[in-house]
């Protein structure tokens, strides 16, 4: 039986959290088909033991391709490699995070091999009768959860979410196999340059990290009043976040929003004030430890899935709540 797959990926040399959510995505698929599961990284200074912290975590088996010129995600690049290394070792399946990288990698792979391809999955099982995967992601506006299968191509692929699962508690006693593969200049893509990262007018915020967040939505009624939001935040040394409908009016930007079509968040506490607690705004929420709603409409539903419902207008709640903070309380 060929082998489950996961993409780790780093920046700077650390791996990132996302490589070990996988690996417990990758670890009950590879244990259902009684198969390996084997992680890629592509990049460049992870250390030796970080890559055991990858079988610790799970994986048989790590590949690692390394060069100074992979120290950056580059879709080309990136892409030759995994297609050489699909063709050579047939994975049954590869998990990706649905993060930027992940995303623009996985179609343009799944294109290549001729393979398909779904994205942003919640759940992935394995079809006893078949052995197929199972990918499970909500569809039509959130309103429905699809099932999609691959049946008549090999590997199939799918992207996960970050967040929307916990990394495994490692185990200092397993053992697995470390593969560096040996880099090939010919997967180098020649038009493509480097420059560096620019982050949006200095309005970025990686909120999928953060364990405290307050988001604002359409109830704040204008940009200006997000100031509230960030003061609030710096308290609790959290980040702020956003309702679609807040970010398409232009009040925060885009690296701000929440939910099916923006970011997972999964924070130990979430303060969402003037949100209404809709379908998609649900979607990237609902692994938040602690849920506390602040909407003056009692029905609003936010208020029903949250642990602490505050019925009463953010505008007198927020001040009020950054005054006892203030004052210690
Ligand atoms: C395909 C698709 C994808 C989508 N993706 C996302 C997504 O990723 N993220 C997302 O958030 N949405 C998404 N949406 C939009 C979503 O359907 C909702 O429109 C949106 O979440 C509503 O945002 P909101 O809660 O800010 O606004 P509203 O639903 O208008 O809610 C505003 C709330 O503020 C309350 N309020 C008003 N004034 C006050 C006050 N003074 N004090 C207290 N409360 C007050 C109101 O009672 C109301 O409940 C998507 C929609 C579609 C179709």
């Amino acid at each position: 039986m060929s082998y489950i797959w996961t993409l780790a990926e780093q920046a700077n040399g650390h791996l990132k959290q996302v490589s070990f959510e996988l690996l417990t995505r990758g670890r009950k698929l590879a244990d259902s088909l009684d198969t390996k599961l084997a992680s890629l990284l592509i990049g460049n200074g992870v250390s030796a033991e970080a890559l055991r912290e990858l079988i610790q975590s799970g994986a048989d088996e790590v590949y690692y391709v390394e060069d100074p010129r992979l120290a950056s995600f580059s879709c080309e690049t990136y892409s030759n490699i995994m297609v050489e290394l699909i063709k050579t070792y047939q994975p049954h399946t590869i998990l990706a995070a649905a993060t930027s990288s992940g995303r623009t990698l996985m179609p343009y792979v799944a294109v290549k091999v001729k393979t398909g391809l779904t994205a942003d999955c919640t759940e992935l099982d394995i079809e006893e009768t078949t052995g197929n995967l199972l990918q499970t992601r909500p569809a039509i506006g959130g309103n429905i959860l699809a099932t999609i299968k691959t049946p008549n191509h090999r590997p199939q692929m799918a992207t996960v979410r970050p967040k929307s699962t916990r990394p495994p508690e490692p185990d200092a006693d397993r053992d697995g196999k470390i593969i560096n593969v040996p880099f090939k200049e010919e997967w180098l893509d020649g038009r493509v340059e480097f420059l560096g990262y620019r982050k949006d007018a200095g309005d970025f915020e990686n909120i999928e990290e953060a364990d405290i967040i307050i988001a604002g939505g359409k109830g704040m009624k204008k940009a200006e009043n997000f100031k509230m939001l960030r003061r609030l935040s710096d308290s609790l040394e959290g980040m702020v976040g956003a309702t679609r409908d807040a970010v398409d009016r232009g009040w925060i930007g885009y690296s701000h929003q929440i939910g099916l079509s923006g970011k997972t968040v999964s924070p130990k506490l979430y303060i969402g004030a003037g949100i209404s607690g809709s379908i998609q705004h649900l979607a990237g929420i609902k692994t938040s430890e602690i849920i506390v709603s602040i909407n003056n409409d009692p029905e609003a539903p936010l208020h029903k899935i949250a642990d602490f419902a505050i019925v009463g207008d953010l505008f007198n709640v927020l001040p009020e709540l950054q005054k006892r903070l203030e004052g210690g309380k």
